[in-house]
């Protein structure tokens, strides 16, 4: 490519690429230096945040404290977390939703206090939610208000970073993007990656399209160090749509419901949970993923029965998933729901520091792009838009209290703006699902990585949506590398560790 010719040239002191929850606290916080935030899509909704539905974990109960909260990540975690990671985590999440009410965030409230929710592995009900259901399209609004009303920011959509540019030395100068008038190039002192994670490569995921690794991809092509990428957890409940014909993300089935009493049942109406652990709906996630996972495969389907429990209540208990059923020709009032579990998150991506600061100079991560430690092997229920929250307001404030070096001359892109063919795309999915799923073993991981190999090699070398199959097949390799099974990565060829 010869970008130097139709290439528009932009600056600001910082660059955000990612208007979520993260993308977003951070921007915010980096007042008053001038931010620019950069999205693929042009609304709030375009990134995983708007979609959460469970809410915020915060220890804010009179019998909770952080320590609780802290121990709790950890236990999810299988103890493999980042523990000044946890403790900031847990320690700041009070002030994050303290800043959310001042930004006029309206959660559910139980008298004059807010309402908490309890949801699997919490020890204490600390779960700050909106609108029943609906907490992270009541949080985008917060912040996406905010970030209008905001001088210091600019905030422009339908831009997708397709490289970091980088100087001579290799440090991060800024991002090269496909806007829509072309290739831009937008230079900044500090770039800070907030694209989300993974998941929505998996053809079952109930991620947005938007969630498809990009951001890691270009960070790993940059030189970043990625890590704990074979750490990827399975939602278990996602309306089941497939059958369909559907494609493309599947609307959660929020975990609530199960806690609202609704039965797992398979094919032939048995509630296979109650023999697998005591707390059978409850159990925790990663465990009950792999059953209903079981379940489908032995009997064919797998339904979740929440007419006895909820019944007539679902519309004003749960609207986002009445309204997913709904548009699916299906009354949860009246019938089961078909569920199926789904790829949801991502525990690794860009390794970074206390800061969010990357191996590579001058770029910065936050939220779920980032590998940040928190989350060990196994995230906590709503903890990642807690992290998006704490740690983005760390990050912005970092980085107005350290002096920025004045960027240097980027030096050309190395691909050109070219996405993954969509039939390669779709492949990609289904080889992720079926090999390198929630249940592996060596020789499907061998399949996955073969697969793979043998995408790249129709795909240009200079695309760059060929860094989408480069972060896939490093997500195989570091599945084939860990043998065992630990947290969300889970083996049936090697012992699970305790
Ligand atoms: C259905 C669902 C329900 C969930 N429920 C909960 C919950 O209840 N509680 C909880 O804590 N977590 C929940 N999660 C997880 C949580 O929502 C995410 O982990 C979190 O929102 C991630 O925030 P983020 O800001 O890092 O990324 P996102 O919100 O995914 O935002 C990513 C942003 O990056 C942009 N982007 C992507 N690629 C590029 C690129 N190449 N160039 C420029 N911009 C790019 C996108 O346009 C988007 O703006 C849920 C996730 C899903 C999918």
């Amino acid at each position: 490519m010869s970008p130097a010719c139709h290439t528009r040239e932009y600056r600001s002191e910082v660059l955000v690429l990612g208007s979520g929850a993260a993308g977003l606290s951070a921007a915010l916080a980096c007042a008053p230096r001038a931010t620019t935030v950069l999205s693929v899509g042009i609304s709030a909704e375009d990134g995983s945040s708007h979609w959460a539905q469970g809410g915020i974990a915060a220890a804010l109960g009179e019998d909770d404290n952080p320590l609780l909260h802290a121990t709790d990540t950890l236990q999810a975690g299988s103890y493999r977390n980042d523990q000044q990671a946890v403790q900031r985590l847990s320690e700041g999440a009070a002030e994050a939703i303290a800043r959310l009410l001042a930004g006029g965030a309206e959660f559910d409230r139980q008298g004059n206090t807010l309402a908490l929710g309890r949801e699997a592995a919490h020890s204490r009900a600390r779960i700050v939610h909106a609108h029943g259901d609906a907490t992270g399209a009541e949080l985008m609004r917060t912040l996406y208000r905010q970030a209008v009303a905001a001088r210091h920011l600019q905030l422009l959509g339908s831009h997708r970073a397709f490289e970091l540019a980088q100087d001579a030395a290799g440090r991060v100068v800024g991002a090269w993007v496909e806007g829509p008038e072309g290739v831009e190039l937008w230079q900044a002192a500090a770039v800070i990656l907030a694209t989300g994670g993974y998941a929505g490569l998996y053809h079952y995921t109930t991620n947005p399209a938007t969630s498809d690794g990009g951001g890691m991809a270009i960070a790993r092509l940059a030189g970043a160090a990625l890590k704990d990428l074979e750490f990827v957890q399975f939602h278990p409940t996602a309306l089941d749509l497939h059958r369909s014909g559907a494609s493309g993300r599947l609307p959660l089935v929020t975990e609530a419901l199960r806690g609202a009493g609704a039965q797992l049942l398979d094919a032939n109406g048995c509630r296979f949970m109650l023999n697998l652990h005591p707390a059978a709906e409850l159990a925790p996630r990663d465990l009950v993923a792999r059953a209903v996972w079981r379940a489908g495969h032995d009997t064919g389907r797998v339904f979740l029965d929440a007419r006895t429990t909820v019944g007539r209540a679902f519309p004003q208990r749960f609207p986002t998933v009445f309204a997913a059923c709904r548009a699916a020709g299906i009354d949860p009032r009246s019938e089961p729901i078909p569920v199926t579990p789904a790829a949801h998150y991502c525990m690794g991506g860009v390794q970074v520091d206390e800061h969010g600061a990357s191996s590579v100079e001058g770029l910065y991560a936050v939220g779920e792009v980032a590998a940040s430690g928190v989350h060990g092997a196994n995230r906590l229920a709503s903890n990642s838009l807690l992290e998006g929250l704490v740690f983005g307001y760390e990050l912005g404030r970092y980085l107005t209290g350290i002096a920025l070096p004045i960027p240097g001359q980027a030096l050309p892109p190395r691909h050109r703006p070219q996405h993954l063919p969509d039939h390669i795309r779709a492949e990609l999915g289904r080889l992720l699902w079926a090999e390198a799923s929630l249940i592996r073993d060596g020789q499907s991981l061998e399949r996955a990585a073969a697969g793979i190999e043998s995408m790249l090699g129709t795909v240009e070398d200079t695309a760059s949506g060929r860094g989408l199959l480069l972060l896939a097949s490093a997500a195989v390799a570091a599945m084939q590398a860990r043998r065992e099974s630990l947290g969300a990565h889970f083996r049936t060829d090697v012992v699970a560790m305790a």
